[in-house]
């Protein structure tokens, strides 16, 4: 009898073999795990994205997947999907607004009217610069024609903007992806409501050779003035003054003068947050931010105020990256070089912790496990340059070690090690830690097994992994199921899915098990509520 008990129980089941009874699908990594529904893979592809693939599935695969999992939403609940794509859009969830312009194009070809129409009617709150508007047009494309309704909604975009905000954003956002605002105007023709309107549509779809005194007391009408005065500027001193006088951006000023610290100097005080947050390389590398001067202190606290990283959605994720880049002394391509600033470089690791708001401690027992195989360390989140699953892990880790007062942690693939992460060491260096760490198969297990043979008391497991499970001779849920009852703590367990696959290691019908995205800014709240009860 015995022998049959090893041959088949509901109790422990190798993870290359599905649990007698249970929905499990095969995985990519051949073991099996759950998949999850079709709204948990909206919101992972909103917050993940998808054009960067993953280790088992290429860019196009994935996807086209993702793609076909928001055609199901759309034609399941079309509001409620419009909403979701407005809601994690506008609160600046996710490291990137393409996935959410993507989703808001396919439904915007939906069959039903009523969604078509919230779609378009939404194109405002989630295409809020012109290069969104940019890339929503290039999508959207691939899924109908340039009917009424979808010319409307472009006109739109235009009328509802005031002179001074269209102006901005038509110097601004010059053209992107073979789309400029000519293009788009010259397609949905919108009437101008106003005269001043009328003029910036005139100049952006034809040019203009004068400006009438009556408009020049518009401050948009000025603002395209001023832009043209820059473009014949002959001295930096002009530039200056333009930009002094009539706040012209940065992406306004002709090339040969961005490589003059005097402009970037008068640039800089009102330098949006997330132009500085960009430039930071360039300001260094010019000598506008070196040690101890009152610009690097004026950009150390510009990036350090919470209420203006909020304001400006800017992602943990971008901090991240910009940290990663800063750190290098040099750009991506390679041709900036600088010495970084301490002052700057803490500021950075400041605006990490706090571009995720105020996160609520648990203050409960966790184990916070990483999987760092093979598969984590592939690919970049949201397709952010040097940020792999593996370390969008570990930063994510961090904001807990920041937060919390109980909680091991630990780094498995097909072992298990505890990892040394402490809320008073630098991002960097904790990503540089967990970078190094890499070993083969995945056995998402191990944290529950390690805990209960050590007897260790957790109230929860918090696991970030691809949920590619195969390794292992028994599942997560039947290790959980194990730990529970032998430690008689009914510990929860929390999956971070760290990419846009269909996977998750959670049993979808055990009300203790959850599934986030990992690098939601929402996640650490939503966890640690979930954790609390
Ligand atoms: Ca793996």
């Amino acid at each position: 009898m015995l022998k049959l008990r090893q041959l088949f129980s509901t109790k422990q089941t190798p993870q290359s073999e599905k649990i007698p009874g249970s929905a499990q699908v095969q995985n990519s990594a051949g073991g099996f795990s759950w998949q999850v529904d079709d709204w948990t893979r909206l919101d992972r592809f909103l917050i993940l994205g998808s054009d960067q693939g993953s280790y088992y599935a290429s860019p196009r695969k994935l996807t086209v997947e993702n793609a076909e999992a928001v055609m199901r939403c759309v034609s399941s609940d079309g509001l409620r999907t419009v909403q979701r794509i407005v809601d994690i859009s506008t609160s600046g969830r996710a490291p990137k607004n393409d996935p959410a312009l993507f989703a808001l194009a396919i439904a915007a070809a939906a069959e039903d009217d009523a969604t078509r129409k919230a779609a378009l009617d939404a194109l405002p709150q989630v295409a809020r610069i012109g290069t969104h508007l940019f890339h929503f047009m290039d999508y959207v494309e691939g899924f109908r024609g340039w009917g009424r309704g979808l010319r409307r909604a472009i006109g739109g975009w235009y009328n509802h903007k005031t002179p001074d905000k269209l102006a901005y954003q038509a110097i601004k956002y010059q053209q992107r992806d073979g789309w400029s605002h000519r293009d788009a105007l010259r397609l949905a023709h919108p009437k101008a409501l106003l005269n001043e309107q009328a003029f910036i549509y005139k100049w952006i779809t034809q040019g203009v050779d004068e400006f009438p005194d009556n408009l020049l007391s518009d401050k948009g009408v000025r603002l395209i003035w001023a832009f043209e005065q820059a473009k014949r500027a002959e001295r930096a001193q002009d530039i200056i003054r333009l930009v002094e006088d009539y706040r012209l951006p940065w992406e306004a000023i002709p090339t040969q003068w961005l490589k003059d610290a005097k402009v970037w100097e008068a640039l800089l005080p009102s330098l949006p947050m997330t132009a500085t947050i960009r430039n930071l390389g360039r300001l260094t590398s010019l000598g506008v931010l070196a040690p101890l001067s009152s610009n690097s202190r004026l950009v150390a606290d510009r990036l350090t105020n919470a209420d203006a990283l909020r304001k400006a959605r800017v992602h943990p994720l971008a901090v991240l990256s910009a940290l990663t880049t800063y750190q290098q002394g040099h750009g991506v391509r390679g041709r900036l070089s600088w010495s970084p600033v301490t002052l700057v470089t803490d500021a950075l690791d400041t605006a990490f912790y706090k571009s995720f708001g105020n996160v609520n401690p648990t203050n409960k027992r966790l184990v916070l496990a990483l999987d760092v195989s093979g598969s984590m360390s592939w690919g970049n989140i949201a397709g952010v340059p040097g940020v792999t699953p593996q370390v969008g892990s570990a930063a994510m880790a961090l904001i807990t070690a920041a937060t919390e007062r109980n909680v091991q942690f630990m780094a498995f693939s097909d072992k298990l090690v505890p990892l040394n992460i402490s809320a008073k060491q630098r991002l960097d260096d904790v990503v540089k830690t967990v970078s190094n760490l890499s070993f083969g198969g995945t056995d998402c297990a191990l944290p529950m097994v390690w805990a209960a043979q050590k007897r260790v008391k957790a109230e929860a497991f918090v696991i970030y992994t691809d949920s590619e499970t195969w390794y292992g001779n028994i599942h997560p849920v039947q290790a959980l199921q194990q730990y529970r009852q032998k430690m008689g703590i009914d510990a929860k367990l929390i999956v971070c899915g760290m990419v846009s696959n269909g996977f998750s290691i959670a049993d979808p019908n055990d009300g203790g098990m959850l599934d986030v995205v990992g690098f939601d800014t929402a996640a650490p709240n939503v966890m640690s509520d979930f954790i609390c009860g």
